[in-house]
């Protein structure tokens, strides 16, 4: 496999492995959110394999998402299982997540 593959072709390659990445780690990020309800555990696996595939393909979690899976216990941060704050003076958004938890605060930004 790729053994014929020229240089350019290589680069090709990268671009379609990573365009296949972002789809598979938004698909598993999706099925994450809706099994959270049922089964934790398959939730967090789905994160899991999300990351997996984040780190070895280095195509990265989208922003937007990772603020929202907890570091420390690996499952998705929607609404029953997380506290979400918005500091509106300082524009800080504060995720704490409410199974193991840790506290997560990022500057808020409104989108560009
Ligand atoms: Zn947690």
């Amino acid at each position: 496999m790729g053994n014929r593959h020229t240089r350019r072709n290589y680069g090709k390659m990268r671009s379609a492995v990573a365009t296949v990445a972002r789809e598979r780690i938004d698909l598993l990020l999706n099925q994450a959110e809706e099994v959270l309800p049922k089964s934790r555990e398959l939730s967090k696996r789905y994160v899991g394999l999300a990351r997996k595939i984040s780190k070895r393909t280095k195509v990265r979690i989208p922003r937007e998402k990772k603020h929202y899976l907890c570091k420390k216990c690996g499952q998705p941060l929607l609404g029953k299982n997380a506290r979400i704050r918005l500091r509106s003076p300082n524009s800080r958004i504060i995720i704490s997540c409410l199974a193991c938890g840790a506290i997560r605060r990022y500057p808020y930004r409104k989108r560009v």
